[in-house]
């Protein structure tokens, strides 16, 4: 913002944040992209990443570029965050995050429940390079405490979890962690710095997918890791700049666009997420719907504490076989599209099986596999609902719930 104006509410951030018109100098209306893979001063900085400091001007962009920092400085304002690092995934952003934070001896502590990706990576990755991992039902805040050992370094939950919504309670968590002399990273994608704020929780780092409802549009891939300016700069230095997964100045760009209704579609997301579990919850089809702004959401209470915004992901399972309704509504459905991800501006559906994502990302056995099917069933059916309008959207489901 200009010197003269302290504005600190969510939505006037998403469009001024790190760029009042006074510091860009430029009478653009958005800000340019910077389509350039190095600057031509490299006198200012040593050739190393070693050399680099906070002073160092842009360089490569693979350390740093204007468009990626106005997105950094968004990101870092709407989270409370002293700083935001952009990465070109969110895969990339908690990769990095994990590599940075934990070394060979190191025990990571995981929500049992999270987007397949992450708990791939956890599980058949970190152990290569010696890096213990404990999956923990994070709903459970005596099993998290219990997971804890003298080596853990990290604890990462995401909350909502990708695909259940199951939640985590961030300010517990954050005093078990600290407890344990760890640090807590929050995966806060699905509920968007809009919904919750994981760093004023006592959270050390937040990390997103841009992907998803910052970017809004299912046009570009990102990521962030926003947290304090130590931690940050360190992670730019020994995970952005050596592994390499720097955000593309076009797709920051997109993200950037994307950002700037990412007030007004999240209360579009919700309002019409509160229509379509109500319609779900009562249809005969319908086993159980899980959406966290709902009273039948099992940790509803949580939710009112935590967060300020549900967003539009909702998760259902069905009374029937699960595969051949999938199969059917991938058929039938004309206004939802059948696919993957979520956050995007059109409402998306997709089926998850149960035996598959056990057996495949999450490895639940006994007690915490029986907790996964007594939320999901044989499968859930993960709806990302998007901003069309409730009426149609319900006729369509509808038609193809027959
Ligand atoms: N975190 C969550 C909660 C996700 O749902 C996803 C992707 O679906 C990711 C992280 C990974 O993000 P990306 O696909 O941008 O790498």
């Amino acid at each position: 913002m200009n010197d003269q104006t302290s504005v600190s509410h969510d939505a006037t951030l998403t469009l001024h944040a790190g760029a009042g018109p006074r510091e860009i100098g430029l009478p653009a209306s958005s800000p340019p992209v910077m389509a350039t893979s190095f600057f031509t001063h490299p006198d200012a900085v040593g050739f190393s990443a070693n050399d680099l400091n906070e002073a160092a001007p842009h360089f490569y962009t693979r350390w740093s570029n204007p468009t990626l920092a106005l997105l950094e400085t968004r990101l870092a304002a709407l989270e409370g965050g002293e700083a935001a690092l952009s990465f070109t995934s969110g895969m990339a952003a908690i990769s990095a995050l994990f590599l940075d934070r934990l070394s060979s001896g190191d025990h990571l502590v995981l929500s049992n429940v999270c987007y397949a990706g992450v708990a791939e990576l956890a599980h058949d990755i970190l152990p290569k390079h010696g890096i213990a991992v404990t999956a923990v039902d994070a709903s459970n805040l005596e099993a998290v405490a219990a997971a804890m050992r003298s080596n853990t370094k990290l604890v990462h939950v995401e909350t909502p979890a990708n695909p259940i919504l199951r939640l985590s309670d961030i300010a517990a968590i954050a005093k078990i962690t600290h407890a344990g002399g760890a640090e807590l990273s929050v995966d806060a994608t699905i509920s968007t710095p809009l919904g919750t704020k994981p760093l004023a929780l006592g959270a050390d780092y937040v990390v997103h997918s841009l992907t998803k409802y910052i970017g809004g549009h299912g046009d570009a891939l990102g990521g962030a890791v926003i947290g304090r300016q130590e931690q940050i700069a360190a992670l730019r230095k020994g995970s952005l700049i050596h592994l390499g997964g720097s955000l593309s100045p076009f797709a920051a760009w997109l993200i950037l666009r994307g950002l700037e209704t990412l007030a007004p579609r999240m209360m579009m997301h919700e309002v019409n997420a509160r229509r379509i579990e109500a319609f779900l919850a009562d249809h005969p089809k319908v086993r159980s719907v899980f959406w966290p702004g709902s009273p039948r959401h099992p940790q509803h209470e949580l939710a009112q504490r935590q967060m300020r915004n549900f967003s539009g992901l909702l998760a259902f399972s069905a009374k029937e076989e699960g595969g051949a309704l999938a199969r059917q509504l991938a058929e039938q459905l004309r206004v939802v599209s059948y696919a993957v991800s979520l956050g995007k501006t059109k409402s998306l559906l997709f089926y998850i099986p149960t035996d598959d994502v056990l057996r495949s990302s999450f490895h639940l056995e006994g007690a915490e596999a029986r907790s996964y099917r007594d939320w999901a069933g044989d499968g859930v059916f993960r709806f990302s609902v998007g901003l069309e309008d409730p009426d149609d959207i319900i006729a369509d489901l509808e038609q193809a719930l027959g």
